[in-house]
């Protein structure tokens, strides 16, 4: 799993681990704008047949500004199967 710890005062340095595609994002945007994306992606998920969810952040991936509810053929991180998941908005 990403271990995720981000923007933490400079004293207290602490690993921040991102896929690549996280750090492209971050790499074009602002500091204020990617901390909106990285909320918004955690709250895109998909639940797998397992009954865990899973959010598109914690796959690595980054999901914002977006509507709909694509299809993507992903591997659940619990349970290792790889199948379609709907992604969807948690409220
Ligand atoms: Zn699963």
């Amino acid at each position: 799993m990403l271990e995720l710890i981000l923007y933490n005062t400079q004293k207290t340095k602490r690993k921040m681990e991102l896929s690549r595609t996280q750090k492209f994002v971050k790499w074009f945007s602002s500091k204020a704008k990617f901390e909106k994306i990285i909320e918004e992606s955690k709250q895109w998920i998909f639940k797998c047949e397992c009954g865990k969810t899973t959010s598109i952040w914690d796959m690595g991936g980054v999901r914002s500004g977006a509507k709909g509810n694509p299809k993507i053929r992903l591997k659940c991180p619990h349970c290792q199967k790889v199948s379609w998941q709907i992604i969807y908005k948690e409220n």
